[in-house]
């Protein structure tokens, strides 16, 4: 039997070839069990983990040099030993493997040998991190290249930009406002909402490698965050809109919070982070944002479409509400991947365009409950009866 030299006592039957992933990343093909596995049985989780990490601080592989087996007395072999040695060398094993990502010593690998909980979607063929139980090494991954470097800097970079923003905004002279107290809370409820859904994202796509409960509990967070974004999203909008009719403006508020903690509630099933369930997630979450729907009509038909038009209102509501749309049907879709299989695995697949699209459309919000705000400050803070908005 074949065996490499430095891949240890799980026998691994790796041919250690290596190719040029999209990128540039470099990954590994097991044994060619991705390719061709009728003849030859998949690696164990330890084994392919081992793989994963087997290489040099330099790049190049450790294990390459294939070496053949001397025979081991009984005494020798790891099946051998007694059942205490065993656990003791298995535990050594997994303490030279934690070590190994810990330093960053890790390759991307191909879609087909991930664990059946970092399996997402198939179109993304190669370049997928390894799981690394280790906090450091995933957040160490942020500056690699792999399938989830774009959708981590999408939204990191997003999160800074809105964290900047709110914070400007918050500094913004009073003098500025029609009721600055009052304002800057309700736009503040946005920014928070924003900042959570964003955080909540990249940090998710972060750890998202580390281990089967920490992805668990970060997807969780995940799905909460975009229902924090839509619920902070109607706050200043209903704030705004229904400005001199405070009673609409309360039942729409309880509205969207049932709907938004309905949401949320539902995001901690645990079948729902399934990636069979991607469709459902879209639907709920559109679902929830075009919950809108009903204020922007009781608007259109209280105050006239001119009116509305003349605010501003249409256009950009239209424009945010194609924004998140397109996103999320992207998103379900798994489009442009779907057509290249293998060819978008790093970047511009689908789940960065989501990404990109969720902060386009909260910008697209931000601007819209500017200029409400803007509108509001030239009416004054009072309501009079030709001035219901
Ligand atoms: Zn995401």
């Amino acid at each position: 039997m074949l065996r490499h030299r430095g891949c240890g006592s799980s026998a691994v039957d790796a041919d250690g070839a290596t190719t040029e992933g999209p990128g540039g990343s470099k990954e590994v093909h097991l044994g060619g069990h991705a390719h061709n596995g009728q003849s030859r049985r998949r690696p164990s989780d330890l084994e392919w983990r081992k793989e994963a990490v087997e290489e040099d601080g330099d790049g190049t592989e450790n294990c390459s040099s294939p070496v053949e087996e001397e025979p081991k007395t009984p005494d020798e072999g790891f099946m051998g030993l007694t059942p205490l040695l065993q656990a003791h060398h298995a535990m050594e094993k997994m303490e030279e493997f934690v070590h190994k990502v810990w330093e960053g010593r890790w390759r991307v690998i191909p879609h087909d040998v991930l664990p059946e909980w970092l399996k997402d979607n198939e179109f993304l063929q190669h370049g997928h991190r390894p799981p690394m139980p280790s906090f450091r090494a995933c957040f160490r991954s942020i500056f690699r290249i792999h399938t989830e470097t774009g959708n981590i800097w999408t939204h990191l970079l997003g999160c800074l930009f809105f964290l900047c923003l709110g914070i400007m905004y918050m500094f913004r002279s009073n003098m500025y406002f029609a009721a600055p107290f009052q304002e800057k809370i309700v736009i503040g409820i946005f920014f928070i909402g924003a900042i959570l859904c964003l955080s909540f994202s990249w940090l998710f796509h972060t750890v998202y490698c580390h281990s089967e409960g920490v992805s668990r509990v970060f997807s969780k967070l995940d799905y909460s965050g975009i229902a924090f974004l839509i619920m902070g999203s109607f706050v200043p909008w209903l704030y705004y809109s229904f400005y001199c009719s405070p009673n609409p403006r309360l039942i729409y508020l309880i509205v969207v919070c049932i709907l938004g903690v309905s949401a949320i509630i539902v995001s901690q099933c645990d079948f729902f982070a399934k990636p069979q369930y991607r469709g459902v997630r879209a639907g709920v979450f559109v679902g929830l944002g075009l919950s809108g729907v009903v204020p922007t009509l009781h608007f259109v038909i209280t105050e006239g479409l001119l009116r509305a038009t003349t605010m501003g209102q249409m256009g950009w509501l239209l424009l945010m509400a194609t924004l998140y749309i397109a996103g999320a049907a992207i998103y379900a879709a798994r489009i442009p991947e779907r057509f290249f299989p293998g060819k978008c695995d790093i970047w511009f697949h689908s789940h960065q365009l989501f990404h990109i699209l969720v902060v386009a459309g909260a910008f697209v919000h931000f601007h819209g409950v500017s200029n409400l705000q803007a509108f509001r400050y030239a009416a004054g803070a009072g309501c009079e009866v030709d001035n219901a908005l």
